[in-house]
């Protein structure tokens, strides 16, 4: 069987699938210590007898295979994970099993090109608007890594002029993330964004930075598709406002796709990750 782990700040989503990738089993384990939240995760692979694995992790990470510290969670600030041997700990545990291991967000861009809104397409960007703000990229056919994985989630943004909100990243206050992502539309709003109207003009706040992603998205890395999952990207009313604010941004300079197949939700829901790491276990063999 082919095992799949999408570790989250929050929670381990654990699966095991046949070779077809229909799933046959699966557990959520909350993260807490690497060892209760780890034993927990073995406690589940052990009823299998698993061929391949494929780990999306939270991050960050590194994942530059010639790097001395490949496979540590490094600086997150969940300090019971900072400089973790996360890969390490996992090859402990199955010393025979091959393992893929890459970030969260790289396994679901993954699996929404081979599976979900990116099939057929070979240049594949991802983005997650959940509690933070990720990009994926597939070129090629292929997760894109520089030295390290690539933060767009972090690009710098123009403010919207109706907009007064400081910016809620740590680190740059008002990026991308800071912005845009989940704990911004709540800050900025006073609720969650899933309590907020759908046609409430806060849309069109957060579509018009979204809207800049893509914008950026597009001039550096010239996609086929630039697909939106993430908990924030349930709203679907944003999707017109998106493409709308895109066009009016890229005013034409070069050309994409028509925007409607051009900027797209997932086509995998919640699932996109799981079948990610599905995916690069197989191909571990
Ligand atoms: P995570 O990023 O932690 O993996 P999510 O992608 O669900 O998980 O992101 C959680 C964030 O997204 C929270 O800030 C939450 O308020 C927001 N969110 C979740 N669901 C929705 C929704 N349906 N509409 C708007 N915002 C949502
Ligand atoms: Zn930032």
């Amino acid at each position: 069987m082919y095992a799949a782990i999408e570790a989250g700040g929050t929670k381990f989503v654990c699966a095991v699938s046949d070779d077809k990738f229909n799933i046959q089993a699966r557990t959520h384990i909350p993260t807490t210590t690497p060892s209760e939240t780890l034993g927990a995760v073995f406690a589940f692979f052990d009823q299998y007898t698993i061929e391949a694995m494929g780990v999306g992790s939270f991050g960050p990470i590194d994942a530059n295979p010639a790097s001395p510290q490949y496979g540590y969670i490094t600086t997150t600030p969940k300090l019971a994970w900072a400089n973790y041997d996360f890969l390490g700990a996992l090859k402990a545990h199955y010393a025979q099993v091959p393992i893929a291991f890459t970030t969260d967000v790289n396994v679901a861009a993954y699996g929404e090109f081979k599976k979900g809104a990116g099939q057929g397409k070979q240049n594949v960007a991802y983005y997650t608007v959940g509690t933070g703000i990720g990009m994926g990229y597939i070129h090629h056919g292929q997760i894109y890594m520089g030295s390290q994985n690539p933060e767009a989630g972090h690009i710098l943004v123009r403010r919207h002029e109706a907009d007064t909100f400081a910016g809620a990243c740590p680190y740059h206050g008002d990026c991308l993330e800071g912005m845009a992502a989940g704990p911004a539309i709540q800050q900025r709003w006073g609720k969650k964004g899933k309590d907020i109207a759908p046609n409430d003009a806060a849309w069109a706040i957060e579509a018009y930075y979204l809207a800049q992603a893509c914008m950026t998205t597009t001039l550096f890395l010239s996609p086929d598709v630039i697909i939106f999952g993430g908990g924030v990207s349930k709203q679907s009313q944003l999707f017109p406002l998106i493409r709308s604010q895109f066009t009016k941004l890229l005013a034409d300079y070069v050309s994409v796709p028509a925007a409607d197949d051009y900027i797209v939700p997932v086509g995998l829901g919640d699932d996109a990750g799981i079948t990610g790491a599905l995916l690069l276990a197989a191909e571990q063999l």
